[in-house]
């Protein structure tokens, strides 16, 4: 690494060195990183290869770290957000099955809200643009064809499986190691 920092992340591994969550990813900011790291509360995994210094001390910049204390934070149901969402859907259109990055997917709710469809997992799919707009207001299955895949409540491990193959190959090479099996 050399020059900006800006945009230096550092991944943040659990005390089992699982993230501590997938999605989103735990990171933070590599000032984050250091300043929990002089108040002891995590441990150095990995660098990067660039030092930072202060007055009285030097120290390279963490690019994964480890918390001492272990967290649970997994709630049984999942949050319903656009990323826990895509990822159940694997980021394809459940109408017309095409794969789409996250800002070409859209929420959809299978029974309309204008039909008193709620906003939960089990009436939630991920829609491109293009489905969402041709289906509108239609009921499921009311000249519109339904999800190709019903929808339905996903499990933590389940979305944490998918992220980590999803994640294969997109982040610094010091953090593959801590996201695939
Ligand atoms: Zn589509």
């Amino acid at each position: 690494m050399s020059g900006s920092l800006v945009g230096v992340h550092t991944l943040v591994l659990n005390a089992d060195y699982r993230p501590l969550s997938y999605f989103p990813l735990s990171i933070c900011s590599w000032q984050e990183a250091i300043k929990a790291l002089l108040l002891d509360r995590v441990n150095v995994v990995s660098e990067y290869d660039h030092t930072v210094h202060s007055p009285s001390v030097s120290l390279k910049i963490p690019s994964v770290v480890s918390l001492k204390r272990f967290v649970t934070s997994f709630r049984e149901i999942p949050a319903l957000n656009r990323g826990t969402l895509f990822l159940r859907d694997y980021y394809t259109c459940q109408y017309c099955g095409d794969e789409f990055s996250a800002k070409q997917l859209t929420f959809d709710h299978v029974m309309p809200r204008a039909s008193g469809g709620e906003t939960h997992w089990k009436n939630i799919v991920a829609a491109c643009f293009d489905c969402n707009v041709e289906k509108g207001d239609k009921l499921p299955g009311k000249g519109f064809p339904a999800p190709i895949r019903a929808p339905y409540i996903p499990t933590n491990r389940e979305l944490q499986r998918i992220s980590r193959e999803l994640a294969k190959g997109r982040f610094h090479e010091s953090w593959e190691d801590y996201l695939t099996l």
